[in-house]
């Protein structure tokens, strides 16, 4: 099959690529290169099966493929509010463009949405059916509400158009290739310790987080799309950890030295979150693998060849 990526060149966007070529798929990663690297599909340039081009999804591009895994999106609170109206030009036009390009070449579009489109929820575990607590004018609200749109417009193709789509709800995911200037909880950690600093635990550090290591992500992506269920389906792990345990964890396993350093809570930080996968273990047959200690030791041991 050929197969596009969107956002091909990011942390999730690599791990799957990396899958679909191994299976001898033809793949065209698109990307901006605005939260993604070169070297993350470095080992793919010049294979006569992949294609990489530099495009940002607002704009038009007319492409044949198969199958879309549409990823392009900064996933990260720092990098999506550094330019918030982009990150709604992005899911809103980017997804509008990419649905449009699904409908002309009868593609199967997958669509990466996320957990926050749940919010702050009222509802724990969320399940896919929870409609979610979000400000629509937060500072989160580019990323969140953006995302509704794009499943929106997701369900409206679908409808309208009759659109093949498949929508999955991803929960925090981490893993090596991580950007170490992240800003998100697991890259941070993890360079602090490294790096002798002390980690930042925001607010109290109650907050929890359900943490999914990417390979068994990558697996649930494969299942849905070529499953028969269009979503939309929750994917993460759910095990729920508080931040503070998270911080002890990698404290303890990088450096029991290292102080815990509490910091403010930013606004419209979700209290609580953990996804109920009921959906993807009957649909999917889905369920995550890879225990948090064990991802955590992969996800170390990375950075610190990067770090060095
Ligand atoms: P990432 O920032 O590493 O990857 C996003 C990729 O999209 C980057 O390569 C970036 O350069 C590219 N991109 C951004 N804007 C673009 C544009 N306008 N045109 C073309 N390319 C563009 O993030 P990630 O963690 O790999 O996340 C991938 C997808 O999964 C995102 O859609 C994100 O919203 C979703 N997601 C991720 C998580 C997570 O925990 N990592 C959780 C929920 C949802
Ligand atoms: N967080 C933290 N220290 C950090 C980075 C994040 O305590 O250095 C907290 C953050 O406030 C949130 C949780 O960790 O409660 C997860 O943050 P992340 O940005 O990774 O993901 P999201 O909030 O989007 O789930």
């Amino acid at each position: 099959m050929r197969i596009l990526v969107t956002g091909g060149a990011g942390f999730i966007g690599s791990h799957l690529i990396d899958r679909l070529m191994e299976a001898g798929h033809d793949v065209i990663c698109l990307d901006n290169f605005y939260t993604g690297h070169k070297r993350n599909i470095l080992k793919w340039i010049g294979h006569p099966n992949f294609d990489l081009i530099r495009h940002d999804i607002t704009e038009t591009i007319r492409l044949e493929a198969d199958q879309i895994y549409h990823l392009a999106c900064p996933a990260s609170p720092v990098h999506y509010q550094s330019n918030p109206v982009k990150t709604i030009k992005t899911n809103v036009m980017g997804t509008l463009n990419m649905l449009g390009l699904a409908k002309r070449v009868k593609a199967r579009l997958f669509m990466a949405s996320t957990s926050e489109v749940y919010g702050d929820p009222e509802v724990h575990p969320q399940t896919e059916d929870y409609r979610g607590s979000v400000n629509p004018i937060g500072i989160r609200s580019c990323y969140d509400e953006g995302k509704r749109v794009a499943e929106t417009l997701c369900f409206d193709y679908h409808r309208q158009n009759g659109v093949d789509i498949r929508v999955a709800r991803i929960f925090n995911t981490y893993g090596p290739r991580m950007l170490e200037n992240d800003g998100r909880v697991v890259s941070n950690f993890i360079v602090q310790a490294l790096r002798g600093q002390p980690l930042t635990v925001y607010g109290d550090g109650s907050q929890t987080r359900s943490f999914c290591y990417v390979s068994d992500l990558v697996e649930g992506f494969i299942r849905l799309m070529n499953g028969d269920h269009i979503g939309p389906v929750n994917l993460g792990n759910p095990g729920e950890y508080t931040i503070k345990q998270l911080a002890e964890t990698v404290q303890a396993m990088v450096n029991p030295e290292i102080p815990l350093d509490y910091k403010p809570l930013p606004q419209d930080d979700p209290r609580r979150r953990q996804p109920d996968i009921t959906l993807a273990r009957t649909w999917l047959g889905w369920e995550p693998t890879i225990p948090l200690q064990e991802g955590l030791e992969r996800t170390i041991a990375d950075f610190r060849d990067r770090l060095t």
